[in-house]
């Protein structure tokens, strides 16, 4: 079992290193207790991952004092928006799946953000050149990519549904984190420095973030304040004074004015979000998607995310081969060959279903699979990318001529935060969240203390009509997003989520399978380096999976990628959390070991 025990410093040995500036100060009022890190933790009484320990304590705080799962989750992702303010926050979107073990069912809520009601299908044009603008960091960095935020809505509605606490009660714990503050570390300061040229870019960012023009030092004390007054707000008054009064008033005046600095050569485009577009948001009730995989019940996020239905299929795909009688290179081909088939598929007929027809039954129906697996060539990759199927017309026998072509253009960015809770009830969340990119849009509402996200990126950046996930006002752009909850014999087995963008998908699939055939247990599962086929010519992948398996894999026609870019300083793919449920009660929580600096398991007691 790979387990890596990391002891933080704690936030009172870390006053003498706080650093001075608008919202990171030597606190008045430290918490003394010491941060450990564990990446594993197995016991009983409800359990806990995190990216985060903060997060995962306040998590377990609301666990030990009688709240449950859908409240502990609440209070961790608040807690994330402290502490993991690059990667999620009210100012995005999310999904949240939840097991009720009152009636053995799963549902879910669908937080994504919504495109506003005025936003143009060429919006993505630089109407000064009549040329798109860059990607990364013209359109990134802007007002034109901020969707409607769905996190309070998301957060309220769970609350309602599921939990025992008011939205009050949950973000208690975030708001003495964010008013003591918490012990910055070398990721928080490494996603700073990656941004910092497009957070110097903000008068309100660069203020909270920036403070004296450089990065919080690691080991000092970063407070936000104006976080902390803005969560006090929703926890006196609701999501209305989010979505309503003076609030809204001040995000859609930042989305469409953004205050530049002075000095910025980006170009910043104004957005079109206005505050009725907030008044009008709702997070969304859904149905499940769902598929078995080895008579095990797995249960994902339905469109507007790819999510579930993606990895639904590549498990369907990959149901018809016995990946545990295979070599390990044997298995891995299968699956990187059933992940590109199934992202065929996403490219071609995955977007929000308010909008376009999603055949998610036909995704996610084992017939589709089977006749989507005749497609893999048990000794040799095919060429990508691969067309996708016809789910107008498939009956599990193998098809004499493929459908037309689709290409699969990947624009999305690596961020977002993952959590995993399960209570001493039986019930289990599971929630992915995100402002899309780490750091979102790069804009801070003034003296609000948060970040607003760039999600609208995940709308395919080229118009064309045809497309699922074309830009559309109102509508949801489709998401990777895939929180995963997998039954047996309709009990809880395992439940588990990460960030990613698009990688998403297959690092769950990857993990999946780690677990489920390759015998590994789920700390192994998570730790195990990962590879990504996303239908693109090459895999990505993760330098230990291309040490370990490429001399494998290039026999059978793969060719490996490194993962990371020039504009992020990890070459990780994914930050995963899970929690698996024992025979007996118990319950392991499993997190990163190594990737993101470690994540964050806990238990409520380790023993009965
Ligand atoms: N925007 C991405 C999605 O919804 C998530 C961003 C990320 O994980 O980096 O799939």
């Amino acid at each position: 079992m790979t387990c890596v025990t990391r002891r933080l410093v704690s936030v009172t040995a870390a006053l003498a290193l706080s650093v001075t500036g608008a919202a990171v100060a030597g606190p008045a009022h430290a918490d003394p207790r010491e941060t450990v890190k564990e990446a594993t933790a197995t016991g009983y009484g409800g359990a806990v991952s995190t990216v985060d320990p903060e997060a995962s304590a306040a998590a377990l705080d609301v666990l030990r004092k009688g709240g449950n799962a859908a409240d502990a989750a609440v209070a961790a992702a608040a807690t994330l928006g402290v502490t993991e303010p690059y990667s999620a926050g009210i100012g995005g979107g999310g999904y949240f799946v939840f097991y009720d073990a009152e009636t053995g069912k799963v549902g879910t809520i669908d937080g994504r953000e919504t495109a506003p009601a005025k936003m143009p299908n060429d919006a993505f044009i630089n109407k000064a050149t009549g040329q798109p603008y860059r990607f990364t960091p013209d359109l990134v960095t802007s007002g034109v990519s901020v969707g409607v935020p769905g996190t309070p809505a998301t957060w309220e509605r769970a609350l309602d549904r599921w939990g025992s606490l008011s939205l009050g009660e949950a973000l208690k714990p975030a708001i003495k984190v964010a008013t003591r503050g918490f012990v910055v570390d070398q990721t928080f300061r490494q996603q700073t420095l990656d941004n910092k040229s497009r957070f110097a870019a903000f008068t309100s960012t660069s203020s909270l973030f920036l403070p004296g023009g450089d990065a919080p030092a690691v080991g000092s004390v970063f407070q936000n304040h104006d976080l902390a007054a803005t969560y006090r707000l929703l926890a006196r008054e609701g999501t209305d004074a989010f979505y309503g009064g003076p609030l809204a008033g001040e995000i859609a005046s930042t989305v469409q004015a953004p205050p530049k600095t002075a000095g910025t050569d980006l170009p910043v485009p104004a957005g079109y979000l206005t505050a009725k577009d907030l008044a009008g948001y709702r997070a969304l009730d859904q149905a499940p998607s769902h598929v078995e995989y080895r008579g095990l019940d797995v249960y994902g996020m339905a469109p507007s995310s790819s999510g579930g239905t993606t990895t639904g299929e590549a498990l369907n795909i990959l149901d018809t081969f016995n990946l545990a009688d295979m070599s390990r290179p044997g298995a891995l081909h299968h699956y990187l060959e059933a992940s590109a088939l199934a992202f065929a598929d996403r490219g071609k007929y995955v977007g929000d279903p308010a909008f376009v027809d999603v055949p998610t039954e036909a995704l996610t129906d084992p017939l589709f699979g089977k006749e989507r697996a005749c497609q893999i060539d048990p000794a040799r990759a095919a060429a990508k990318p691969v067309l996708p199927g016809d789910v107008s017309s498939y009956d599990g026998v193998c098809p004499a001529a493929p459908a037309a072509a689709a290409d699969e253009k990947d624009t999305e960015n690596i961020s977002t935060t993952n959590l995993t809770v399960a209570d001493k009830w039986g019930n289990v969340a599971e929630y992915t969240l995100t402002i899309e990119q780490t750091g979102g849009s790069g804009i801070v509402v003034p003296g609000r203390g948060f970040l607003l996200n760039n999600e609208l990126t995940d709308f395919s950046t080229v118009y064309d009509a045809s497309d699922p996930n074309r830009i559309q006002p109102g509508k949801r752009p489709r998401s990777s997003m895939a929180p995963t909850i997998i039954l047996k014999e309709g009990k809880p087995f395992l439940a588990l989520g990460s960030p990613g963008g698009s990688t998403i998908i297959t690092t769950v699939l990857q993990t999946i399978l780690n677990r489920v055939d390759l015998g590994m247990d789920i700390s192994e599962a998570i730790a195990a380096p990962r590879a990504s086929q996303r239908n693109t010519a090459a895999v990505t992948a993760e330098p230990a999976f291309i040490d370990e398996f490429e001399e494998y894999l290039t026999g059978y026609g793969h060719k490996l990628n490194p993962s990371g870019d020039a504009f992020t300083s990890a070459a990780e793919i994914g930050a995963a959390t899970a929690i698996e449920f024992l025979p007996g009660g118990g319950m392991t929580a499993a997190a990163e070991p190594v990737r993101r600096g470690g994540g964050s398991a806990m238990v409520l007691t380790p023993s009965r």
